[in-house]
């Protein structure tokens, strides 16, 4: 019998219609045919396929072979144990919840600027600020807020220096599929790109390396990973924080995410949205993903614990350790021991296991999708 050869046809039938797409993008800038968009209205995020090569349900570039988008795909089949193989050289442990790790630190920025403008220390800026002017990295596909903020609508972009970094800094809880902005950066003469984005869009560089998806897969030479247990759509800012507590979204300055929605708003004022208020517009990709600490990235951040003016970084492949390693040595960051913060460690296993209850978004089987 000859291989199976999944393409559009298999990851529309077992991902984008089966609840485990993420909307994470991959499979979008991975077709080498450009018969992929993506629909970011309403709350959708997700891919489809143009309706002249085969319509929404298969490809016709597919049938003669092309298996590029499952490839690229990081919820597609035994995703996890393949890229875990790939990367670290074994498949993680049950009691591995929060994936594989070298070391857990505390870390934030030294510039003030960067750590003032970061969600939590600041590291994931500085990271790039560092990759970016040692040459690391030719540009970093991140998030932006369109237009002046006021919308509050998050949209993929590039940053190619400091100042495109700042800008892009702190956390926005609504989606958006950094990965998309692949075409940019190249367009851009991008060739060496660092990737920011939660678990499924930090597992696309690895699921891309694993599977062999080709030019794509050897850009990304960085992927900094968001701890992450959800998203929420956009009708969260008309439907829930303006209606319910008359915080309208042209006047909200920062959010966080400690325990309660944290919102600052632009005449100085401060209020707490129950997170629980929040579900209802919890956004469709997420109720099915199993990964809370972003495994697959060379460091995953986050912000839970007591300091919330230091970021929570899990290190995880060497690459990330000597990047982190010579940021300390040259000035660009400081660390702490995890330790320092006894309550964190417990609480990144308790929230990465009620994401793994989530499932199926794994099987823990390793059988690899041959390469096309
Ligand atoms: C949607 C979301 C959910 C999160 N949930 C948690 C959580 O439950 N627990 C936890 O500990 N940490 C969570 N984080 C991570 C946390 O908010 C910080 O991003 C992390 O601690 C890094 O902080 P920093 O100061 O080092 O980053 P910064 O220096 O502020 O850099 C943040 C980076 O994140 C990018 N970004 C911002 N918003 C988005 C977005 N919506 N999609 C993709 N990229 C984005 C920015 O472009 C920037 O590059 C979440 C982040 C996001 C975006
Ligand atoms: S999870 Fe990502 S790569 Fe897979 S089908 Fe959805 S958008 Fe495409
Ligand atoms: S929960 Fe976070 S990591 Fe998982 S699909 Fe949603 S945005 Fe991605």
């Amino acid at each position: 019998m000859p291989a199976e050869k999944p393409q559009w046809r298999e990851l529309f039938a077992e991902v984008v219609t089966t609840g485990a797409c993420t909307g994470c993008a991959a499979c979008v800038v991975t077709c080498p045919y450009d018969v992929l968009g993506y629909d970011d209205a309403d709350g959708t995020y997700r891919p489809f396929h143009v309706a002249e090569d085969g319509g929404a349900e298969d490809c016709t570039h597919g049938v003669r072979g092309c298996t590029l988008c499952t490839r690229a795909c990081p919820r597609f089949r035994t995703w996890e144990p393949e890229i875990d193989q790939h990367l670290f050289g074994r498949v993680r442990s049950e009691e591995e919840v929060a994936g594989m790790t070298r070391e857990i630190v505390l870390a934030r920025a030294t510039d003030p600027e960067l750590l003032a403008a970061g969600q939590d220390g600041g590291l994931v800026s500085a990271l790039l600020v560092y990759a970016l002017e040692r040459d690391l990295v030719d540009a970093a596909l991140v998030s932006y807020l369109e237009g002046d903020g006021t919308t509050w609508k998050a949209i993929p972009g590039v940053a190619r220096t400091r100042e495109e970094v700042l800008a892009s800094a702190g956390s926005r809880y609504t989606y958006s599929a950094n990965t998309l902005a692949y075409s940019e950066a190249l367009a851009g003469g991008a060739e060496r790109l660092a990737l920011v984005g939660m678990g499924c869009q930090a597992s696309a560089p690895g699921a891309m390396a694993a599977r062999k998806a080709g030019k794509v897969a050897r850009r990304f030479q960085l992927t900094i990973g968001l701890l992450c247990s959800k998203t929420f759509d956009d009708a969260i800012f008309p439907e829930l924080f303006e209606a319910r507590y008359g915080l309208e979204r042209a006047q909200i300055a920062k959010m966080n995410i400690k325990g309660v929605f944290q919102v600052w708003t632009r005449d100085g004022g401060y209020h707490e949205v129950p997170l629980r208020e929040a579900r209802d517009w919890t956004r469709e990709g997420c109720m099915r993903c199993p990964d809370f600490a972003a495994e697959h990235a060379d460091i995953s951040t986050g912000g839970i614990g007591a300091y919330g003016d230091w970021t929570l970084a899990l290190v995880r492949s060497e690459k990330g350790a000597d990047l982190l390693a010579a940021m300390v040595r040259d000035g660009a960051a400081e660390t702490r021991p995890v330790t320092d913060d006894p309550g964190v460690l417990p609480l990144l296993e308790k929230l990465s296991n009620a994401s793994r209850k989530r499932g199926p978004g794994t099987t823990r089987r390793l059988i690899p999708v041959s390469p096309g």
